[in-house]
């Protein structure tokens, strides 16, 4: 799960995050919606720490991000930042897709999801290969096991991705636009891949402007604007938004 409160994020003097509160439970499907610049890619970079808060908390699986709070003399008690190790393995509770696929070009599909089992996690080659076998099979990519990434369609290349982000074993994928960068006709095979990704109880947080997926597969809906999250609840908000600036982001995305 994932619980932020009050999460604010300043790039300088440009205020991004402006205290912003979301809930994911265990094996649930959350979908941001927002305009562009409206701070979602940041808010997702924070939950995975790949930028640091400026203000509020982000816990992931119960556990505060982060820091921790040391216990000092006299029963005073302060906050610590945690070290590499320590953040590596709050972020191994996480994978993450991106828009841009970021394969290795000079690695197979295959090898592409074995590295990092065998890289960071020191599985033997054997079993990583077992592993990014069956990924990739789950990814509908059984065939396609020794095509390097310029031999593959941008839709199968997402999904290896997803593969390899899957090989980790995480607890939460985060997805921010994976489909954004795809052409029309191969969306739809991604968004296939994540939809039986929630199936099978997955927890996910989606930033997309796929509408159809959101209202058919979240059963969160986030529409953020300004470092707000200006509306929030279940898939029907979608069609029955209430605030003047969520409709009218609706009425320029669908
Ligand atoms: P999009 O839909 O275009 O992807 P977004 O909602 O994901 O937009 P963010 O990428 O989170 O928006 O960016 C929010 C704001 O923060 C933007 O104004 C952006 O320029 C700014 N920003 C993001 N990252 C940085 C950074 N590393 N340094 C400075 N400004 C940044
Ligand atoms: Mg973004």
């Amino acid at each position: 799960a994932v619980k932020a409160v009050q999460v604010h994020k300043a790039f300088g003097d440009l205020h991004v995050l402006k205290g912003v509160d979301l809930t994911v439970a265990p094996g649930t499907v959350t979908v941001i919606l927002g305009p562009s610049g409206s701070g979602k890619s940041t808010f997702l970079r924070l939950i995975n720490q790949l930028e640091t808060l400026t203000g509020g908390v982000i816990e992931v699986q119960g556990e505060r991000i982060g820091v921790k709070r040391v216990e000092g003399k006299n029963g005073t008690s302060y906050l610590q930042t945690l070290t590499d190790k320590e953040i590596a393995r709050q972020r191994s509770h996480l994978g993450m897709v991106f828009q841009r696929f970021n394969l290795f070009p000079h690695m197979t599909a295959l090898e592409n999801v074995m590295e990092a089992p065998v890289h960071v996690l020191k599985m033997d080659k054997r079993e990583a290969r077992a592993l990014a076998v069956k990924e990739l099979e789950r990814v509908g990519l059984g065939e396609r096991l020794d095509y390097y990434p310029a031999q593959l369609s941008g839709g199968q290349q997402q999904r290896v991705a997803i593969a390899r982000a899957l090989a980790m074993k995480p607890d939460i994928m985060l997805f921010d636009e994976p489909t954004s960068a795809l052409d029309p006709e191969l969306v739809g095979e991604v968004l296939g891949v994540m939809r039986s990704l929630a199936d099978d109880g997955m927890t996910m947080i989606v930033v997309t402007h796929e509408i159809g997926f959101a209202k058919e597969v979240a059963d969160q809906v986030v529409f953020m604007d300004g470092g707000v999250v200006v509306e929030q609840g279940g898939p029907e908000i979608i069609d029955h938004p209430k605030e003047a600036r969520f409709q009218d982001f609706l009425q320029h995305v669908l």
